[in-house]
């Protein structure tokens, strides 16, 4: 098949997809983006767990990875039985890695970075994509929202993008003009304990109470948002594009 034809081709198998997918009105894949691990336990654990529960399947990938000699050999292999550990708690259909230096994503070149984001996008072809808020004061996180609304320019495909939270980094914005302000809530009331269960997997990320990444501090999270739409727990996201 020639490149043009394999082009066509694709458009036309997308368009169908889309079209099946709008007369079940539901989407079927999602991907949560994310710098670290834990980071989509924290912003988005209760509604992958209802995301799975729908009947969804749900890709996670991970852009970073720690490595020699700021963090261990033990640290690390820790790290990826820990992910094994939540992928099969949180029936996760699959786990991706970008590789990335962690804390270091700002000295990649853009177009290699977004590159790297556009791919995983292609194959895992999601209807709508978690990501961390811009604003958030870990600049890994910043730079992988950049990386996503990139590499999901609405040309060929069309990808609903929301924005998470990811305790003790979004709410430690230091910009009061760019604060994060969500749209939209996902009761997650059936899934707190199952998002807190799985947080507490990753031992070397939880800290001591009363620090906002603690398992009470995410539960006091989830309480609060879940208490702003009279509910007992949900987690809040910002819509970046939609379309319908
Ligand atoms: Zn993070």
């Amino acid at each position: 098949m020639s490149l043009k034809s394999k082009f066509i081709y694709n458009l036309i198998i997308k368009a169908v997809n889309k079209m099946a997918k709008t007369t079940n009105h539901k989407p079927n894949k999602i991907l949560v983006i994310a710098a670290h691990p834990d980071d989509e336990i924290l912003g988005a654990g209760g509604t992958i767990l209802k995301h799975v529960h729908d009947g969804n399947e749900v890709h996670v990938c991970i852009v970073t990875k720690s490595y020699s000699p700021e963090w261990s050999d033990e640290y690390r292999s820790t790290k990826i039985e820990e992910a094994k550990k939540i992928n099969k708690l949180m029936r996760i259909a699959k786990r991706h890695y970008l590789g990335l230096p962690t804390q270091k994503l700002n000295t990649i070149a853009s177009g290699e970075f977004n590159q790297k984001i556009r791919q995983v996008i292609e194959t895992v072809e999601p209807d709508i994509v978690y990501t961390h808020f811009k604003h958030d004061i870990n600049k890994d996180h910043t730079a992988v929202f950049e990386g996503v609304m990139t590499a999901t320019r609405p040309i060929i495909d069309h990808i609903e993008v929301r924005c998470f939270e990811t305790m003790s980094s979004t709410e430690w914005n230091y910009q009061p003009c760019n604060m994060f302000t969500p749209n939209l809530f996902v009761d997650i009331g059936k899934f707190i304990e199952k998002k807190l269960e799985a947080f507490a997997v990753y031992k070397s990320e939880v800290k001591e109470y009363p620090h906002p990444r603690s398992v009470e501090g995410v539960r006091n999270w989830a309480k609060k948002r879940g208490n702003e739409i009279c509910k007992e727990y949900a987690e809040a996201f910002m819509i970046m594009r939609r379309f319908e």
